[in-house]
């Protein structure tokens, strides 16, 4: 029997609503061996796959894996990692904490590449704090569309396009860390219950001269008047954890996530479902003491495919930041989707301390709001097209990894930085190689 066996292979972004089929590469060395037709389509780099959206898709072209890039160099004496870029975040902790280290902003999740990290500039807890993760690398290596590796320090305008330039700037094979020193992997971590947006909102600005983590949680299951439980935490001292328990805390090497079987064919996540399960979490006694490191931030990598819960059509995760501390602009976006019956099973406020310094950062000072929505919600898409237009009018914007919807003209009047962008692009990639689905839906090449 001949057996056929297709080069082309499917990815998805990690909210399930894009997927993609081309050729996936783990090295540059195979790319003389794609057809010229395919080649047309260019390339995109990728790492893990937990971008929502497309982008990190390439239909019909060439997606180049950094899974190969495995290199961890710790530098004690200078307080610097070397990371290839398939490192993860995960990875880095482990091998960072052996020797009284931690990055100094990691995600929501440990299984980002620091490849995908990088390229979209990534904030974590301590954003108010600690600003994104460009702001914590000093060099990159990245290979254009010859196979030719450059060096970029973090004053170069290479480097400021790259910084959340979405892997459209070329494969990022390497970069120079700066680590923090820790006493000790453990959080201690205070939650407060608020009944209501002001409240959060109050409560996460003064919990920040004591705390350097900081996040909210937003229950949507009743009137939609923001009530939630505020989370901060800072680093616990050695001798906190030892009067708790006696010995000194270690990282488990690998943690073992559970797997839920038989996930992806329903939708789990129907309306019903998420007024209960806010409902419960915001009733949930609140915690105050230690937890370790990952738990506190990464706390849904216990589950490893929970966005399947969402069934076969997915979900969307719309997250924006607006650049104002005051609660009008909150209370308004609550209300449309309250107006619209729209609910979201995760909804989590952050404050913004400061911008990002790549041209295509997310962040700039004020609030970030991320919503999970079911695919296919009734009203949706015209609920995020008033929120996009509000938005605009606010001067705020969309992340682009999470972004699946934008369109060309709500990307210009979001990013200020475009034009600078544009114009690196043009000088670092002058054939337009490194291409997405998600560049070509907003003419980024
Ligand atoms: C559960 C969960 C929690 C999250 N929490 C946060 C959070 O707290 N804060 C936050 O900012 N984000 C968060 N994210 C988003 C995530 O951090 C980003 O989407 C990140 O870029 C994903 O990294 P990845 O390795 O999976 O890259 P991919 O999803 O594979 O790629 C993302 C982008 O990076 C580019 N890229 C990847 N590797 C390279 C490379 N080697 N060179 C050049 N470009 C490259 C791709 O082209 C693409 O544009 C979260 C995602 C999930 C699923």
């Amino acid at each position: 029997m001949i057996s056929f066996r297709s080069p082309f292979t499917h990815q998805m972004g990690w909210g399930r609503t894009n997927c993609s089929l081309g050729i996936s590469l783990d090295n540059f060395e195979e790319l003389p061996g794609v057809t010229q037709e395919v080649l047309s389509r260019g390339a995109i780099p990728s790492g893990r796959f937990r971008s929502y959206g497309d982008s990190a898709l390439n239909s019909g072209g060439v997606n180049i894996n950094s899974n190969k890039f495995k290199k961890i160099d710790i530098q004690t004496d200078k307080g610097i990692a070397i990371c290839g870029s398939g490192v993860t975040i995960g990875e880095l902790e482990f091998a960072a904490h052996l020797h009284g280290f931690l990055p100094a902003v990691v995600p929501g999740t440990g299984y980002v590449t620091l490849g995908g990290a990088f390229a979209s500039d990534i904030h974590g807890k301590s954003q108010q704090s600690k600003g994104n993760f460009s702001d914590h690398v000093t060099q990159i290596t990245l290979i254009d569309s010859h196979g030719i590796a450059h060096e970029y320090t973090s004053d170069s305008a290479e480097f400021k396009a790259t910084a959340g330039g979405m892997g459209l700037t070329g494969f990022i094979s390497e970069l120079h860390i700066l680590l923090e020193a820790v006493e000790i992997p453990v959080i201690y971590q205070k939650e407060i219950r608020v009944k209501s947006l002001k409240e959060m909102l109050s409560s996460l600005v003064k919990v920040e001269n004591e705390f350097p983590f900081t996040v909210a949680w937003i229950d949507l299951s009743g009137k939609y008047h923001g009530r939630g439980v505020v989370t901060a935490g800072r680093y616990a001292s050695k001798d906190e954890v030892r009067k708790k328990y006696n010995l000194d805390y270690r990282f488990q090497k690998h943690d073992k996530p559970i797997t839920i079987p038989f996930l992806g064919r329903v939708n789990v996540m129907k309306k019903f479902m998420i007024r209960v399960f806010n409902s419960l979490w915001y009733h949930k006694p609140v915690k105050c003491g230690l937890i370790s490191f990952r738990k506190f931030m990464h706390p849904l990598d216990s589950i490893s495919n929970w966005n399947l819960l969402y069934g076969k059509s997915g979900f969307i995760q719309y997250q924006f930041v607006i650049p104002s501390l005051e609660s009008d602009f909150l209370e308004e976006v609550l209300l449309i989707l309250r107006e619209f019956e729209i609910s979201s099973a995760v909804t989590v406020l952050k404050k913004f301390g400061r911008g990002g310094s790549g041209y295509l950062s997310f962040p700039i000072p004020g609030w970030t709001l991320a919503m999970d929505f079911p695919a296919g919600t009734k009203n949706l898409s015209k609920a995020i097209e008033i929120l996009d237009r509000k938005l605009i009018a606010n001067g705020g914007r969309v992340y682009l990894t999470k972004d699946s919807l934008l369109n060309i003209d709500a990307m210009k009047n979001m990013y200020n930085e475009l034009e600078e962008w544009k114009q690196m692009k043009r000088k670092m990639d002058p054939a337009c190689f490194w291409q997405s689905d998600q560049s070509r839906r907003l003419e980024l090449c």
